[in-house]
């Protein structure tokens, strides 16, 4: 298998296969801000009904949501996240991170995140579990797992893609920039390629196997975004490659988190296929997002975002 095979037959891809949809990272983003019906979903976003009720029941199909009855007559429910749904948390939260630190802030994006049992404004930072030194792109290689190359559902969805682009950008709340990136399959499996140091037009279409318009579609896209850099390479005949920026290798560690919950929650018992190893220990690493004052594992429940 080539590495992007395995990478399309990763967690990730499993994970992108439940939340890799622009909508759907908006929706669990309202969700951990504390909306759990309907119509706050509708009223908070310029989301169509049709969509929202898909995306809704999607998510509760999955396990990320369950349909509670909280009035009689008539009958209406609300969607309270599970704990299946609570773990995607920690992902939000480094998308948040950032969002912070490479975006200008919208009004209603909150500007501090507190870490309830320390008291603390922190920053969430992903850490290996067995040394507790940070996991970046620079420190860390994989190998199979025992689930390598078991089917993992990875038939395209044939479904249009929305972008932000024709939004006015001021109005972009809390994780629409990264959803516009990693809540889009191509986008997210191009820029997967871009961390495993596959860098060139044609070596990245020979691994994804993707149309030649979709990724020069996508690449553009990953430019503008400024995660991706187009860099000449060769002078006669010119020709380019696509590098990460610092803010394109900033984002690794919302990859990590995305396979990381793919292997707790899709994985069946013939086990994970693709294992991360961290070089800082040599082991095999299951990282996990800690409070950057306290250390201790963020969840949902010990975290509120602050509004000014
Ligand atoms: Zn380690
Ligand atoms: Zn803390």
């Amino acid at each position: 298998m080539s590495v992007l095979e395995h990478v399309r037959a990763s967690s990730i891809t499993r994970t992108l296969n439940i939340i890799g949809d622009r909508w759907t990272i908006i929706i669990l983003r309202d969700a951990f801000l504390g909306v759990t019906r309907f119509r706050d979903w509708q009223s908070k976003n310029n989301i169509a009904r049709s969509i929202l009720i898909n995306r809704l029941n999607k998510l509760v199909e999955v396990g990320c949501f369950k349909k509670v009855l909280y009035q009689d007559r008539p009958k209406r429910y609300e969607y309270q996240l599970t704990d299946m749904g609570k773990a995607l948390y920690p992902i939000a939260a480094l998308i948040w991170a950032w969002e912070d630190k490479w975006f200008a802030r919208a009004e209603d994006v909150p500007v501090r995140l507190i870490h309830k049992s320390c008291g603390h404004a922190i920053h969430p930072e992903l850490k290996c579990d067995v040394c507790n030194e940070f996991i970046t792109i620079h420190n860390v290689t994989y190998k199979d797992g025992p689930g390598v190359g078991l089917d993992c559902q990875v038939a395209p969805r044939h479904q249009r893609r929305s972008r932000i682009s024709s939004k006015n950008k001021d109005d972009v709340m809390m994780i629409e920039r990264a959803a516009d990136i990693i809540g889009d399959r191509w986008s997210n499996l191009t820029l997967s390629a871009a961390y495993l140091g596959i860098r060139r037009f044609d070596d990245i279409q020979n691994e994804l196997k993707i149309a030649t318009n979709i990724l020069s579609n996508r690449l553009v896209h990953l430019v503008e975004s400024e995660v991706l850099s187009k860099c000449l390479y060769s002078e006669k005949p010119a020709r380019y490659e696509y590098r990460l920026t610092e803010k394109g290798r900033a984002l690794f560690p919302v990859m990590v988190a995305m396979m990381t919950w793919g292997d707790d929650w899709l994985c069946d018992d013939r086990g994970v296929p693709f294992i991360l190893v961290h070089r800082e220990c040599g082991k095999e690493s299951h990282p996990v997002v800690k409070c950057s004052h306290c250390h201790e594992v963020l969840l949902s429940s010990e975290v509120e975002f602050l509004f000014d």
